[in-house]
C-alpha cells in the first residue's frame, strides 16, 4: 500500500490490473515502456481527436507560452480567449452568443446548472432551481453534475445527497423513429414538466448519444419536440455536448442534426484537441440578458482560476483550424461508413446488439463477464481498447487510417470468434 502514491480513477486499487506505462505517443500510436506499440481506439476518453503530439498544436502552445503562459480573467483579458469566444459563437447555431470558460467538462456542466438557477432567480422566480435529466445520463463527477446524471455505477455512493433532480426514461434508440415512437418518450417529459415546472429550471441532455451511460443513440426529433415542451413550461434546455461536440456524431455538433437551438450548450474534451482540460459553456442572449443589469447581485458569480487559459485557448484555436483545413468532417463520414460495414462482420451469441453512429462503434454484450480479459487481449494484438460494463467500443482519433481501423475491428471480431 505504501507504494500506491498515485490513486487511479474509477479503480479498485487493491484488485486492479497494473496500468500500462506510456513512454511516448505520436499520432494514433501509444508506445508502452515494455516496447509494445498500440493503435489508439479510444482517443483518451474521446478527446484526442488529432491523436497525440501534433506538431502544429505543440507549436501553438509553445508560441503562446513564450508570450505569456497564464493571466487571470478578472480585470485582464487577452487575444486567445477573445478569439476563441468569437470562433465558438461563429461555428455554433445562431443565437448562442455568449461564452463562459471553465476548466473541465464537469465544471462546464456546473456552470450551465448554476446559470439556469440564477437565470430564474434574477427574474424573480426563486423556486425554479431543480432539474430534469435522463435515466442513464452521465454529465461528470462533480456534485451537481452527478445529481443530474443517473449513473449508479459511477455515483452510487453519493446518491443520499442528491435531492433536486427528476429523471425520466431516456428516448428509445434509433435515429429515424416514427412520430408515435418519439411522442411516447416526449409524453414522459411533458408529464414531469406539467406537474413540476414551477420548481424546474432546466432539462439537461447529452444530445443524440448518451455516452458513458450506455451508448444510447437516439433521434434528433426527440430534441426538437423537447424544445417545444421546454418552451411551453418555461424551462431552459441544456445540451451537454462535452462528448458529442467537434464531430463525434458525424456533424460538427449534435445540435446540427436538429433545427433547434438550446438555451445553454457545454463543450469540452475535443475543444482543445485533447491537449488540455477546458470547457466552454455557451448561452443564448435570452439567458445572458437575465444577468445583464445595473444590479451587482445579478452578476454570474463563478470564476475558475484557469478559465480562458491562453495556452489552452491558443491550442483550441489551432485545433479547429486543423479540423477545418484537413476536412475532418469528410474523414469522419468515411470512418463511420467503414465502421458500419465492418461491424457487420462481428458476430457471436454473446452479443446483445451492435451500433455505429459517427465515430463511435459499440458492441454490447449480454453479460459483462464476457468482456473480462478483453483489454489484455487487445493489448497483446497492438490495440488500445478499454471496455466498460457491457460495452466494448471504439471512438478513435479522426486521423486514424483505414488499416489501423481495420486492426481495431479485427481485434473485436477475433475476441468474439474465439
Ligand atoms: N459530460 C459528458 C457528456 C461527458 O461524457 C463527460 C466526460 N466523459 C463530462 C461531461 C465530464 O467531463 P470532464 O471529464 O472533462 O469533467
Amino acid at each position: 500500500m505504501q507504494n500506491m502514491k498515485l490513486w487511479y480513477p474509477y479503480a479498485q486499487m487493491k484488485t486492479k490490473q497494473e496500468n500500462f506505462h506510456v513512454e511516448s505517443a505520436k499520432g494514433t500510436r501509444i508506445k508502452i515502456k515494455d516496447g509494445n506499440e498500440l493503435i489508439d481506439g479510444v482517443a483518451s476518453w474521446w478527446c484526442a481527436c488529432h491523436g497525440y503530439s501534433n506538431h502544429e498544436l505543440n507549436m501553438a502552445a509553445m508560441e503562446q507560452m513564450e508570450k505569456f503562459s497564464h493571466v487571470m480573467l478578472g480585470g485582464l483579458t487577452h487575444d486567445p480567449v477573445n478569439d476563441l469566444a468569437e470562433l465558438l459563437v461563429d461555428i455554433t447555431p445562431e443565437g448562442l452568443n455568449h461564452v463562459f470558460f471553465s476548466d473541465s467538462g464537469s465544471v462546464g456542466v456546473e456552470v450551465a446548472l448554476k446559470m439556469s438557477i440564477q437565470y430564474f432567480s434574477n427574474k424573480g422566480y426563486e423556486k425554479k432551481y431543480k432539474f430534469v435529466g435522463l435515466k442513464n445520463a452521465y454529465h461528470g463527477d462533480t456534485f451537481k453534475a452527478m445529481e443530474v446524471g443517473d449513473d449508479p455505477d459511477f455515483h452510487g455512493a453519493f446518491e443520499k445527497v442528491f435531492k433536486d433532480a427528476y429523471h425520466i426514461d431516456p428516448p428509445k434508440s434509433g435515429y429515424n423513429l416514427s412520430e408515435e415512437e418519439v411522442e411516447e418518450d416526449i409524453a414522459k417529459l411533458e408529464e414531469v414538466l406539467s406537474d413540476h415546472h414551477e420548481e424546474i429550471a432546466a432539462f439537461i441532455v447529452e444530445p443524440l448519444i448518451q455516452a458513458a451511460g450506455g451508448f444510447n443513440f437516439y433521434s434528433p426529433r426527440y430534441l426538437e419536440r423537447a424544445r417545444e415542451i421546454c418552451d411551453k413550461y418555461d424551462v431552459l434546455f441544456i445540451f451537454d455536448e462535452v462528448a458529442t461536440g467537434f464531430g463525434r456524431t458525424g456533424k460538427l455538433f449534435a445540435m446540427n442534426h436538429t433545427n433547434i437551438v438550446p438555451d445553454i450548450v457545454i463543450l469540452g474534451k475535443a475543444l482543445t484537441g485533447g491537449y488540455l482540460g477546458h470547457a466552454a459553456t455557451l448561452a443564448t442572449s435570452k439567458v445572458f440578458e437575465a444577468f445583464y443589469s445595473d444590479d451587482p447581485m445579478h452578476a454570474f458569480m463563478h470564476g475558475p482560476t484557469y478559465m480562458g487559459n491562453p495556452i489552452t485557448c491558443a491550442v483550441a484555436l489551432k485545433s479547429f483550424e486543423i479540423f477545418k483545413r484537413d476536412g475532418y468532417l469528410e474523414r469522419i463520414t468515411k470512418i463511420e461508413k467503414y465502421l458500419k460495414e465492418r461491424f457487420e462482420e462481428i458476430e457471436s451469441d454473446l452479443i446483445h446488439s451492435k451500433r455505429v453512429f459517427g465515430v463511435t462503434g459499440v458492441v454490447e454484450v449480454n453479460d459483462s463477464e464476457d468482456l473480462k480479459g478483453f483489454q489484455q487481449f487487445a493489448y497483446e494484438r497492438g490495440v488500445w481498447l478499454r471496455p466498460f460494463g457491457n460495452y466494448v467500443y471504439t471512438m478513435p482519433p479522426y486521423i486514424i487510417e483505414e488499416e489501423e481501423l481495420s486492426k481495431i475491428v479485427d481485434v473485436i471480431k477475433e475476441w468474439f470468434k474465439r
